[in-house]
This record gives C-alpha cells, sequence and structure tokens, in this order.
C-alpha cells in the first residue's frame, strides 16, 4: 500500500478546521501530522478538535517543525493570503476553503505556486457543485436570476464565495438579463446587491443554519428554483477529503472542485 499523504491544517481550532482533521484522521489514505491555530497554540489537537492524535497546535506555520505534503486553509482571508504566501515558498500543496479572495489575490497566487498546487473551492460539498453547473446550463434560457444565500449568524463575509461563484458562472453563460424594473428603494438593500450585471445576490445571517443557497430563474410564465442545503459541516468533508488525495495531480491554481469531479 502507498504511503498515506501527510496533511496539515490552518485554523485547526475553527469550526471547519476542527472538522477537517477528524476527517483527515478517519481517512486511511491521508496522515494528520501538524495543525496550525493562533488563538489554540501549545494546546493539543484532541482536545481543540477532538481527534484522537497526539499532536500539539501551532501558532503559526513558521514554528512547524514538519512539513506537510498538503495544507487545508479554513480560516479568516487575511489568515489565509498568508498562509498560501507559506505553502508556496515551502512547495505545499493548499486545499483551501476559506472565502473571499479577490482577483488580484489568485493573480498573486498564479504567479507565486510554480512549485506546488493550490486549489480554492468557494464550497466542497458536492451537491453545491452541482447546483453551480446546473445554474450555468439553465442560464441562457430565462431573462431574469436573482441568488438567495443563506448562512449562520457568525459568518464574517458576504455574499457568500458560493453564491459570488454562482454568478459569474451564469453571467458567463448568459449576458442578457432583463434591466432592474425598482424606481423606488423604501429601504436600502431590499434589492440585494448586483454582483454581475442583472443578476442580484442576496445574503442571509440566521442562527442554527450551516449554508444554503437557491437560484431562482425566470422567463415567460414559468421560474425554475434550484436549491442546495448543507445541514451539517461534515457535507464539506467528501470533497475536503478528495481534493487533498488529488492535489498533486492537478498543476497550478484551479478554481472549484469541478475539475477533480471530472465535472
Ligand atoms: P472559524 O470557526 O472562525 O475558524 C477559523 C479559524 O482559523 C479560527 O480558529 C481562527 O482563530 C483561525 N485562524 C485565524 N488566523 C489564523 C492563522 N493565521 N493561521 C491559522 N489559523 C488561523 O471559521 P469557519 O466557520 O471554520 O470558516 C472558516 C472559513 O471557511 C470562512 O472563510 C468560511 O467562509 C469558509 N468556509 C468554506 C466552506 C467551503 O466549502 N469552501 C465551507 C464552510 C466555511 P481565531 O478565532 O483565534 O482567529
Amino acid at each position: 500500500m502507498n504511503q498515506p499523504i501527510t496533511v496539515g491544517v490552518f485554523g485547526a481550532a475553527g469550526r471547519m478546521g476542527a472538522t477537517v482533521c477528524r476527517a483527515v484522521v478517519d481517512d486511511p489514505a491521508l496522515s494528520l501530522v501538524v495543525a496550525v491555530d493562533p488563538g489554540a497554540a501549545g494546546r493539543s489537537l484532541r482536545e481543540v478538535a477532538g481527534v484522537d492524535v497526539d499532536i500539539e497546535v501551532a501558532g503559526r506555520a513558521e514554528h512547524l517543525d514538519v512539513t506537510p505534503q498538503v495544507m487545508v486553509d479554513f480560516t479568516h482571508l487575511e489568515a489565509a493570503r498568508h498562509n498560501l504566501a507559506w505553502c508556496a515558498q515551502h512547495r505545499v500543496h493548499a486545499v483551501v476553503g476559506t472565502t473571499g479572495f479577490t482577483d488580484d489575490d489568485l493573480a498573486r497566487f498564479r504567479g507565486s505556486f510554480t512549485g506546488s498546487n493550490c486549489l480554492i473551492a468557494p464550497n466542497f460539498a458536492i451537491g453545491a457543485i452541482l447546483m453551480m453547473r446546473f445554474a450555468e446550463m439553465a442560464a441562457p434560457y430565462f431573462e431574469t436570476a436573482e441568488v438567495i444565500e443563506y448562512h449562520h449568524d457568525a459568518k464574517l463575509d458576504s455574499p457568500s464565495g458560493t453564491a459570488m461563484r454562482t454568478v459569474e458562472r451564469m453571467a458567463a453563460a448568459n449576458s442578457n438579463w432583463a434591466p432592474d424594473p425598482t424606481v423606488t428603494h423604501t429601504v436600502a438593500g431590499a434589492r440585494g446587491g448586483e454582483a454581475a450585471p442583472g443578476i442580484r445576490v442576496h445574503a442571509v445571517r440566521m442562527r442554527g443554519m450551516v449554508a444554503h443557497q437557491e437560484v431562482l430563474l425566470g422567463t415567460t410564465g414559468q421560474t425554475l428554483q434550484i436549491r442546495h442545503d448543507s445541514y451539517d459541516r461534515t457535507s464539506f468533508m467528501p470533497g475536503v477529503i478528495l481534493a487533498c488525495r488529488r492535489i498533486a495531480d492537478h498543476s497550478g491554481v484551479n478554481i472549484g472542485l469541478d475539475p477533480l469531479l471530472e465535472l
């Protein structure tokens, strides 16, 4: 049997990072070797993430004494920018779930990941990837479209990376959306934000939710609704594990899990 791929997790004490730690430990093809999280530095990963391994959480990547083959990042935007620079510099493959990167960030990553690969996926749930694909396929047949994303009430950025990626793909598939007829805005923002010409996005933040999205498309006499729900953070884990296993075969910087799913 091949040696397991060595993996580390940035944000190991966070909601997603701790779930990733557990999923990596449960996968026979992967071996969790390091964990980074400044707020949990010096503590045991067993205590922080509930995994049955003896790893002390490091405060920064620079403090690691083992360099894994793959690092997974579920942190915050500014932290992820720093972590990805470290991965590129140390030729470590990066599997990234953190959302909010700008086009300038992506251009910089494309320039820096020359000795290892980087996969940035705004959504690791396979159902969400299919939702984006279906929305892109439907887009040319409709004149109006709006995206409503729903997340838990601790999410720091809006709209979600998934909503932005969905809109980008729909905009690339159809550039002739009907103009917004609204002339009076009694409450600012009631019509959401125009994420691409003619496509509006609405971000709901709701205690009790995890990650959900509806894509609404309309044309004469009919509408189509495409909805995906992640009820639990484990919904993202098959995609994260697949990415850890396959990232070495996908060179450069890839956005979205689609190439790994061969969609
Ligand atoms: P979270 O619970 O706040 O976890 C983030 C963790 O990262 C925190 O423990 C934080 O520590 C830690 N951190 C901060 N700076 C760091 C650094 N420099 N190095 C390592 N760790 C650092 O957030 P979450 O809910 O897990 O979400 C994390 C990110 O994943 C967000 O951007 C979210 O939108 C995204 N997300 C993506 C997907 C997907 O499928 N792609 C799914 C869900 C969430 P402190 O609290 O001490 O700052």
